[in-house]
């Protein structure tokens, strides 16, 4: 046993001895024993698998906080049932080789390589294609997404149990974080797990790779493989495969295959499933039949505890004040408080310099800037363009049959509508038509969104896009 480590456990307990009740400090913490199984790796050595079930599930966040503090380490923790625990620590070698032997059976998926669950955790964590950085613990809970969160967690509790979980909502608000922070969950907990990460995009373009291949039997195989062998399957924006009819299908099937064998999925999107346009009506199905839960805006208070638990994790000492700042005016999604608050410590980090009031104003308005620039006519035109197949010198051109119109006039009133463009500037970027046409083409198609669902969908869609092309 590393006489360091000992010391360093003889700390973690006095912060221990505080936070929980004194019964449960002497039953079930003060009685393991601490062995590092690898510099980033403690396996505590518990009386029995009981014990350990119970540290797991209400003190090993605690126990890996407390050390994280003391250490600046982040470990891997994993229990070990010991009937007798020895009374000084002997030999650590032998310890290391009954968790080796434990686990070192077990094949990873598509691959010869054997990893051991143990101690090639973080492989195991890439190849199921997580970030690490993504876990509860470090999920701010607020009104926006508490719902989502705790039902998250339950999904993680009872695998298997509801399917799918279906989380929704606008960018940046932390479907994917929650989604990841159910696999990297599962992974802590039991590494032989199979869970597999993808994005909707990912699994179109492994499905056409297999279609482009029809006679690569292996490929199609593994494809299959892949997908259908997970216990944990998470699809991350899946709203991508909507009017795709081969990949819907294959999709189905999959669906199917993991919900008939009791394995769990979670998919995300930004829409509820009843309102993706194209999606299969036996997919909406699908989607609805387990749970579905919406991720909102986070209010005033959730993006301050954000602020404050980003300065915590990363160390960086910055005034509340400037916290409270930057919570007040950056409103619109999460992504966008990580942008100003990672700017704001580079240049702390950089330069050396304190924060003051104009630099702080600068950093937050270069982000906010930045992502309303993005909703330039040239924007909205490459956008709109891409969608219908068009060239953007088509919208700017002369040409006047209706499928060369009709976008041109969606492409205006987008202009106006999201990015707040006067109707003669717009006019000005169209080719220099004037004030009257754009006025016209503006009110068509606010009329249309108005009144034709179809219409409201589809510019939906496209407004969806240019968020996201910020
Ligand atoms: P989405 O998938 O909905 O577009 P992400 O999950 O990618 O959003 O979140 C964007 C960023 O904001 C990520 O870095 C994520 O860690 C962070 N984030 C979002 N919500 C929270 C939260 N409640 N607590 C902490 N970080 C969050
Ligand atoms: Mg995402």
């Amino acid at each position: 046993m590393e006489e360091n480590f000992m010391n360093v456990w003889e700390k973690a307990l006095e912060i221990l001895k505080d936070e929980i009740s004194q019964i449960a400090y002497n039953t079930y913490i003060e009685v393991m024993v601490p062995r590092l199984v690898d510099k980033n790796t403690v396996c505590f050595l518990s009386p029995s698998s009981y014990y350990i079930d119970i540290c797991k599930k209400r003190y090993l966040e605690l126990i890996r906080n407390t050390l994280k503090y003391l250490t600046s380490v982040d470990y891997q923790i994993i229990f070990e049932a010991k009937p007798t625990i020895p009374e000084n620590g002997d030999s650590d070698l032998e310890d290391l080789e009954i968790i080796r032997g434990q686990y070192g059976d077990i094949e990873s998926e598509n691959s010869d390589e054997k990893l051991n669950p143990i101690l090639d955790k973080e492989k195991i964590r890439e190849k199921a294609g997580l970030n690490k950085r993504y876990t509860f613990d470090n999920f701010i809970i607020g009104n926006n997404n508490r719902f989502a969160r705790a039902t998250a967690y339950s999904v993680y509790e009872n695998l298997g149990l509801t399917n799918p979980l279906y989380i929704y909502g606008g960018v940046g608000l932390g479907k994917t974080h929650l989604m990841q922070a159910i696999g990297n969950a599962v992974i802590d907990e039991d590494p032989s797990k199979k869970v597999f990460y993808c994005t909707g995009e990912l699994f179109v373009n492994e499905l056409i790779k297999v279609m482009l291949n029809p006679k690569n039997a292996d490929l199609n195989d593994s494809f299959k493989k892949k997908f259908r062998n997970a216990d944990l399957l998470l699809i991350d924006d899946v709203q991508i495969i909507a009017g795709k009819d081969k990949c819907q299908e294959e999709f189905f099937h999959t669906f199917n295959a993991l919900c008939e064998s009791g394995k769990q999925i979670v998919l995300t999107s930004e829409k509820p499933p009843k309102e993706i346009n194209g999606l299969e009506d036996r997919l909406k199905t699908r989607f609805s039949m387990g749970v579905s839960v919406d991720i909102q805006t986070p209010d005033y208070e959730t993006r301050l505890a954000i602020l404050k638990k980003k300065a915590e994790e990363e160390r960086y000492l910055i005034d509340d004040e400037i916290l409270i700042k930057v919570a007040t005016k950056v409103k619109s999604n999460v992504r966008e408080l990580e942008g100003v608050f990672n700017k704001l410590m580079a240049y702390t980090k950089f330069t050396n310099n304190q924060l003051t009031d104009p630099v702080v104003d600068n950093i937050i308005e270069s982000i906010l800037v930045k992502n309303s620039n993005v909703l330039s006519s040239t924007l909205v035109m490459q956008v709109v363009a891409k969608f219908f197949d068009l060239r953007v010198s088509d919208l700017t051109s002369d040409k006047r049959s209706t499928s060369i119109a009709y976008p041109r006039q969606i492409a205006m009133y987008l202009c106006r509508e999201v990015a707040d463009m006067s109707f003669s500037a717009i006019g000005k970027d169209f080719g220099g038509r004037d004030h009257s046409t754009v006025l016209h083409a503006y009110s068509k198609i606010k009329d249309e969104y108005d009144n034709n669902p179809d219409t409201k969908d589809l510019i939906d869609d496209i407004k969806k896009t240019l968020e996201r092309e910020s």
